[in-house]
């Protein structure tokens, strides 16, 4: 599932790509992905452009000419794909279709769950999933002693907290696991034990392994909009610790040790992260 770096790269792609470009046909292969019946979309979306594109969380926010937006959630292995004749979209593989009158088009593929929500101005604040997102952490409200309040009276497991997108917006299985070795904090060490110390830590490490990943991204199996992918496990240090089992801790060369934290999996120094 792409996390807030991939979809930062994304979004970069879509911005160069698409703003300008007329929508003169929609397709619609799976109708439970849109908040709207398909009628009401096309009309509402026929003729429209794109004007420009922005990330929230794991949403892929497009404004349009009508100050309407579009908000795309790709879920897991999903692709927002712009592509041009002769290719011709599979209607069993991609869900819906925006076609253009330069007679490109953008494939909207999931594989698992997505979705396409048409927005009224104003209506982002209360959409169910949007609406309830946490805080931004490459924003500048996100600062050391913002997360020191956020941990305030916290009592369960950190990496369920991380997770959490009503807690902060955009951080999911992948990229935590570099998140937490750099922080040096055991995924499975409970929110109350944290001091001051340590959440500055973990803040640090979260901006500097999001911030590497834009710069590296987009991350495993994603891609931009044009299909290119990134540098995950092209080179030496990136990621450090993630999917790296079996291999030397960077810092101390423990062996990567790799657990279940709940629900998901867990990649770890067992000597560094406490
Ligand atoms: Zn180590």
């Amino acid at each position: 599932m792409p996390e807030l770096p991939d979809i930062v790269v994304l979004v970069a792609s879509m911005n160069e790509a698409l703003p300008g470009k007329e929508i003169s046909n929609i397709s619609v292969h799976q109708s439970k992905v849109l908040n709207r019946p398909i009628t009401t979309f096309r009309k509402e979306m026929l003729g429209r452009t794109f004007r420009s594109f922005s990330q929230r969380g794991k949403w892929v926010i497009s404004e349009l000419d009508t100050g309407s937006m579009l908000a795309f959630n790709l879920g897991m292995g999903g692709e927002l794909r712009l592509h041009w004749p002769p290719m011709v979209p599979d209607p069993k593989r991609e869900r819906v279709v925006f076609s253009f009158n330069d007679g490109s088009q953008l494939w909207v593929h999931f594989w698992w769950f997505g979705h396409v929500h048409l927005l009224k101005s104003g209506e982002l604040s209360s959409h169910p999933q949007i609406g309830t997102l946490g805080i931004e952490p490459l924003s500048d409200k996100f600062t050391e002693e913002k997360l020191v309040e956020m941990f305030e009276g916290k009592r369960g497991r950190i990496k369920s907290y991380l997770l959490d997108q009503r807690f902060i917006a955009g951080i999911g299985n992948v990229y935590i696991q570099d998140i937490l070795w750099h922080a040096k904090l055991h995924p499975n060490r409970q929110a109350k034990t944290l001091l001051v110390e340590d959440v500055k830590r973990l803040h640090h490490a979260i901006q500097h392994v999001l911030r590497e990943g834009i710069k590296q991204g987009p991350g495993p199996g994603e891609q931009d909009v044009w299909g290119n992918r990134g540098q995950w496990g092209k080179q030496p240090g990136w990621p450090q610790i993630a999917y790296r089992t079996g291999k030397s801790c960077p810092t101390c060369q423990t062996l990567i040790d790799e657990i279940r934290v709940g629900s998901t999996t867990s990649f770890l120094c067992p000597r560094c992260q406490v």
